[in-house]
């Protein structure tokens, strides 16, 4: 197969060029955590942990689905979870049916964090905002695509999309949610919402 890194290959083919494009913005996102990380004193994965605490429920903050969804080891998770701990920037809350299980809450001073690193992604916001709304649209259905694509493939194990919850139909070429009630517009259609819940007849 034709390496995309191989300059010949990927200036000849548009195909190969996007996939060499989206590796360039992907490492935008590791460069602009690791910045802020570095004045912080804080890892990138424990950024992004507490920032994944602060906006998810408590049944999905718990060291599995954060394996999960971060696509790390448990013990990876504990220890970061550990860390964090100590740092006194979440804590444990021990499930009252089960005292092996625990979920994490946040803090106030995890909160703070949170506030002071969330907007690292701030410049491409920018960008985001200054485009045409026709070639938003064109990128966030190719965007939510290729993440239900990725999903199917299993290299993204977790994703909480419309089309891959129990509450999406499809009728006649419309998305439509059966339990907001409403028909889903391109610019409608989720990549991580609250209500999500699993289709397992997919
Ligand atoms: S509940 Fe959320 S994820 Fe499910 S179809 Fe409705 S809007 Fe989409």
């Amino acid at each position: 197969m034709e390496s995309i890194f191989n300059l010949d290959h990927q200036n000849s083919n548009l195909d190969n060029k996007i996939i060499a494009g989206l590796e360039r913005i992907s490492q935008v996102f590791k460069t602009l955590l690791w910045e802020k990380s570095k004045t912080l004193n804080l890892s990138p994965i424990q950024i992004q942990l507490l920032i994944f605490i602060q906006y998810h429920s408590d049944k999905k903050n718990t060291v599995s689905y954060l394996a999960q969804e971060f696509n790390v080891t448990k013990p990876t998770i504990s220890d970061t979870i550990k860390t964090l701990e100590q740092k006194q920037l979440i804590t444990k809350v021990t499930d009252k049916k089960d005292s092996r299980s625990f979920s994490i809450k946040i803090t106030a001073s995890g909160q703070k964090i949170v506030a002071e690193t969330e907007d690292f992604i701030n410049p491409l916001k920018k960008i985001i905002e200054k485009s045409n709304p026709d070639d938003k649209l064109v990128l966030w259905d190719t965007i939510t695509t290729m993440i239900q694509q990725l999903n199917q493939l299993q290299i993204i194990s977790v994703q909480r999309t419309c089309y891959n919850c129990r509450y999406y139909s499809l009728n006649e070429g419309n998305s439509f949610c059966n339990l907001l009630q409403q028909k889903l517009k391109k610019e409608d259609i989720r990549i991580d919402c609250p209500e999500f819940e699993q289709n397992t007849t997919n």
